[in-house]
């Protein structure tokens, strides 16, 4: 139980991948906040060692005081997931102003915020692991979700940065490169490729389906699996860097 007694907070803790990652470090011991925006999904989900909190990403002063409370309640934070994000998708010529921020806001400014107000106190213990949920779409180009896969692509450059800022020290910034993974996300994008194409929600599940080389959705435990590996003692010299877990898209 390497995690024993330790505070983690995984924020969009309350469905997906963020909940798989919550149960998996509350296996390995760890007290574990989780976030969102709606505090029924937290409730409903939280089981012994996890303790719901509501907390807009996008909202920097919101981040700032839910974090000093946790901080409070349950002590320095020494593993921060900054998963919350959302997916959706439009070509460059349908994508506006508002629709860009909207994307930036959460996926870019969200993770950034979250991370920085987890640091202030990490960096007052001798142990902190920080895990970005980005995407393989923050690695290469994706069709018609160019502000999707900009944000992500800030996700890798900001931890590859951050890991930069404290070469040396007792903490570790990492990203994880999911491809197209069995969660509310994809329940979504299956709806809208329907919708757009005209194909039935079968069709386009497997479209996304065909794009994992694997034919499969990836489960979101092979996720949390990596994000534990992140906070195991052996993998301390992993830093600044990703994980890729694609279906072998790349
Ligand atoms: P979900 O929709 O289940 O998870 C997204 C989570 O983010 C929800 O819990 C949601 O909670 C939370 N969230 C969204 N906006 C905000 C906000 N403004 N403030 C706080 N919380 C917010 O899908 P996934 O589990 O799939 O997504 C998790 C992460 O994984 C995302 O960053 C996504 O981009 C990334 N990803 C997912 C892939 C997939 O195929 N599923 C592939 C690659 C990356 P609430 O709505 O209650 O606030």
């Amino acid at each position: 139980m390497y995690l024993e007694g330790k505070h983690a907070i995984v924020t969009g803790g309350g469905t997906g991948i963020g909940l798989a990652i919550a149960r998996a470090l509350v296996a390995e011991g760890a007290k574990v906040t989780i976030t969102g925006r709606r505090l029924e999904v937290l409730e409903d989900v939280a089981e012994d060692g996890m303790f719901p909190m509501v907390m807009d990403v996008t909202d920097e002063a919101q981040v700032r005081d839910v974090t000093a409370a946790a901080v409070e309640a349950r002590g320095p934070v020494q593993v921060c997931v900054a998963n919350a994000g959302i997916a959706e998708g439009r070509k460059l010529h349908k994508t506006d102003g508002a629709f860009w921020r909207k994307i930036m806001a959460t996926n870019l400014d969200g993770c950034f915020y979250t991370v920085r107000e987890s640091l202030r106190s990490m960096l007052d213990t001798d142990w902190g692991r920080v895990i970005a949920v980005s995407s393989i779409a923050g690695i290469k180009g994706s069709a018609g979700a160019g502000a999707y896969s900009a944000s992500k692509h800030g996700v890798i450059g900001m931890m590859r940065s951050f890991g930069e800022d404290f070469l040396g020290q007792p903490y570790t910034f990492n990203s994880i490169c999911p491809g197209y993974v069995d969660t509310p996300i994809v329940e979504r994008n299956t709806a809208s490729i329907a919708e757009r194409t005209g194909a039935s929600s079968e069709e386009a599940r497997g479209m996304m389906v065909d794009v994992n080389r694997h034919k499969r959705l990836i489960r979101p435990e092979e996720i949390a699996a990596a994000a534990l590996w992140l906070c195991n003692p052996l993998s301390e010299s992993v830093n600044g860097t990703e994980i890729h877990i694609g279906g072998g898209q790349f």
